[in-house]
């Protein structure tokens, strides 16, 4: 029997080439099948009406909202019928607040984490930090710094592979051993799941709601690869606005250098700093049965 998971997109605002809109809406429900051998766990999350009956449209041009491959949704009517598990799919989180989330992914690395975190200790900021499983269980002792730092850690794969490559056994190896790598450092599964690239395809929907995670994107992407430091502080300071996620990376120095110059500049725009999960609402731990 197929079960139906309901992946709430919630997309609204805008990028910096988009007019923001005041409050942010939900604009779209995607369904996919789970597959027949998928591990069956009723979830806790009741269907929310409010999720279900929402219109499908198209995301918002100019922000990475393609993140979902649409591969022959059930209509919601059909959905309806069945047990339905929600996963969300979060962009950016609640813009009444003027907060921002920092988002570092691709680490942890030894070149570059705690430069990330001295800066961040320095200007009394969290952060949110997106790790791979393989580096995490490379380098745990980073992981804990991070941690014991007051930061938030959410899976970004083991092997930084695209999930829609991958076979549903994959990507949950992928979920799963990324989860307790994290897990053995913090005594807790994350709740957050940011996809390689950004991209996954409808086969991970179900292995995601399965464990109680949902996935986080971004709004405002720093383009921290390959760009010099005041170019990344410039666009980042230029380009975030209350709500806002903005992608950065564990990865490369470059980011650590503007990391100052972003701070003081999204401060001097009247902007603070929280978790992804205090953006968004979403659990920063995943929620199990
Ligand atoms: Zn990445």
């Amino acid at each position: 029997m197929l079960r139906v998971i309901m992946a709430a997109l919630v997309l609204a605002g805008g990028c910096g080439l988009q007019p923001r809109r005041a409050h942010r809406e939900l604009t779209a429900v995607q369904l996919a099948k789970v597959p027949e051998d998928a591990p069956r766990r009723a979830s806790r999350h009741a269907a929310d009406p409010v999720l279900a009956s929402a219109p499908r449209r198209a995301p918002s041009p100019g922000r990475p909202a393609a993140a979902l491959d649409d591969e022959s949704p059930e209509p919601p009517e059909q959905a309806a019928t069945r047990e339905a598990t929600v996963v969300k799919e979060v962009f950016f989180g609640d813009g009444d607040r003027p907060l921002v989330a920092l988002t570092f992914d691709d680490g942890p690395n030894p070149a570059t984490t705690r430069k990330l975190l001295h800066v961040l200790h320095e200007y009394g900021v969290p952060a949110t930090f997106f790790v791979l499983g393989d580096r995490a269980s490379k380098w745990p002792k980073l992981l804990a710094d991070i941690r014991n730092d007051g930061h938030e850690l959410g899976n970004h794969s083991w092997s930084h592979g695209s999930l829609r490559a991958m076979v549903p056994a994959q990507i949950r190896d992928e979920l799963d051993d990324t989860n307790a790598a994290i897990a053995r450092v913090t005594g807790a599964t994350p709740g957050l799941f940011r996809p390689p690239f950004g991209r996954y395809a409808p086969s991970s929907l179900p292995i995601v709601a399965e464990r109680g995670m949902n996935y986080v994107l971004w709004s405002v992407d720093g383009l921290d690869w390959g760009s010099e430091a005041d170019e990344i502080a410039h666009r980042v300071v230029a380009d975030t606005h209350s709500g806002d996620i903005v992608l950065l990376h564990d990865a490369t120095p470059k980011t650590a250098e503007a990391l100052p110059a972003i701070i003081r500049g999204l401060r001097a725009k009247g902007l603070g700093f929280a978790t992804v999960s205090d953006l968004t609402g979403l659990p920063a731990v995943a929620s199990l049965d």
